[in-house]
């Protein structure tokens, strides 16, 4: 039987590639602009900093987590998401001694347990970032602004960035009360998980993806309407910081978020333009995440871009066009590989892309491959040119020769 890559995962061909490393270099590039730097953590992780960081609750920890024993017995997971990562990396290298905010971004693979349709695998990519060590609304704003400008430079438009705040564990107090006698009585008509959740974590009914649970979800009372003075001031900040940046956004006082440790402002960048799961982009503060984690109390605050699902949007947008990586220079030779070899070798050490035959081809056969490949100059060394140190380089567009000598050709292919 032929092998097949495995249910929910994806190769990335070549003719894609160049997309991928578009949207992975204009994320990094302009997070740096901001200057959030890279942070590469394991994949795997112990089993329990996902359960303590990402919450028992949630869907992620409850069904989605590929969970195994390794071969001493430890409980190990793929990373779902990166936050917690991160985090566990600020507490173990001791980042609470730099300057504060500390900014992190990192890119990488995720690993989820799901039912694979478009835009949801289970191997799939995050562009992530993260800032520790201030609670001010200003953080938040800069934050959301960070991905509002990679969607910008990415040429992504069409978005909508809605906006919530889900308050402080003390606000939640009086609005889980709300919340579970609103949902009591609604808990024959509940999903199974959902009964469970609406004592441990009502907040996490909201974000059930069972249609029957969002009909009920939709009836809800709104945090919005229960947050504190101090949480309602630090939310009308953002959004005024917001304004002046001139990042429109909607209040949604729906969106909870998939994971539990968040608090305060959360946001996600949704597109119409995808399918079902529009979700391209979702974030928040999780003031509460570091001390979950065995930290000192340290505010924190991200988001996470699913690559996958920015990709289908700048496909929707049909702006994608294939760039073919072509040669700036085809060495055909006539039994002179080591002299072809050589040459290109100069070229390459420059930076220059040069290209010769590898697999034995006639010459004729070499030029063929030559235009194929869109080289913009050739030449053909044989014997003669060897000896001379001169040959007559062509370029392919005009059909234009003119005799060089081999030495001068990397500082001249450079110039041209
Ligand atoms: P969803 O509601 O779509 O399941 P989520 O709330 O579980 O998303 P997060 O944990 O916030 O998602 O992850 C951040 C981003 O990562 C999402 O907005 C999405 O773009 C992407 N993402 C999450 N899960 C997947 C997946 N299984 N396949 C592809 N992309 C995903
Ligand atoms: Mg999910």
């Amino acid at each position: 039987m032929a092998m097949k890559a495995p249910r929910g995962t994806a190769d990335v061909l070549p003719k894609d590639a160049n997309l991928w490393r578009f949207v992975e270099s204009t994320a990094a590039e302009t997070a740096r602009a901001f200057g959030y730097e890279e942070i590469r953590t394991p994949v795997f992780e112990h089993t329990e900093l996902f359960q303590r960081g990402v919450g028992d609750t949630t869907d992620v920890v409850q069904k989605e987590m590929y969970t195994f024993n390794d071969k001493g017995d430890r409980s190990i997971t793929l990373r779902p998401e990166g936050t917690a990562s991160a985090a566990r990396a600020y507490i173990e290298h001791a980042m609470h001694a730099l300057p504060q905010p500390v900014k992190l971004y990192y890119c990488g693979a995720c690993y989820r347990y799901e039912k694979p349709q478009a835009g949801r695998l289970r191997e799939f990519h995050q562009f992530g970032i993260e800032a520790y060590g201030s609670e001010d609304p200003a953080l938040d704003a800069e934050i959301i602004a960070v991905a509002s400008t990679i969607f910008k430079n990415l040429g992504c438009t069409g978005l909508t960035l809605n906006i919530n705040s889900i308050g402080c564990p003390e606000c939640r107090k009086k609005y889980n009360e709300a919340l579970i006698s609103y949902l009591s009585s609604h808990s024959e008509t509940l999903c199974e998980t959902c009964n469970t959740r609406l004592t441990k974590n009502p907040m996490r009914v909201l974000d059930c993806k069972s249609p029957i649970c969002k009909e009920i979800a939709a009836g809800a009372p709104h945090i919005l309407d229960y947050i504190c003075d101090d949480c309602r001031d630090h939310f009308e900040a953002v959004k005024s910081y917001l304004t002046v940046m001139g990042i429109p956004f909607s209040i949604d006082p729906t969106i909870v978020r998939g994971l539990d440790y968040y608090t305060r402002t959360v946001f996600e960048f949704v597109s119409t333009q995808i399918g079902a799961q529009g979700t391209v982009c979702g974030g928040g503060r999780y003031d509460g995440l570091l001390e979950e984690l065995g930290g000192n109390p340290t505010p924190g605050m991200g988001f996470a871009m699913g690559i996958e699902r920015i990709i289908l949007v700048l496909r929707s947008m049909g702006l994608v066009k294939e760039e073919k990586n072509s040669p700036r220079l085809f060495v055909a030779s006539i039994g002179q590989t080591a002299a072809a070899l050589a040459l290109c070798q100069k070229l390459r050490e420059n930076g220059i892309y040069a290209m010769c035959d590898v697999a034995g081809r006639s010459l004729k056969a070499q030029m063929k491959n030559a235009d194929r490949e869109g080289a913009a100059y050739s030449l053909v060394l044989g014997e003669d040119e060897v000896k001379s140190g001169e040959a007559q380089l062509k370029n392919m567009e005009t059909g234009e020769k003119e005799t060089v000598s081999l030495s001068d050709i990397p500082a001249l292919i450079a110039r041209l």
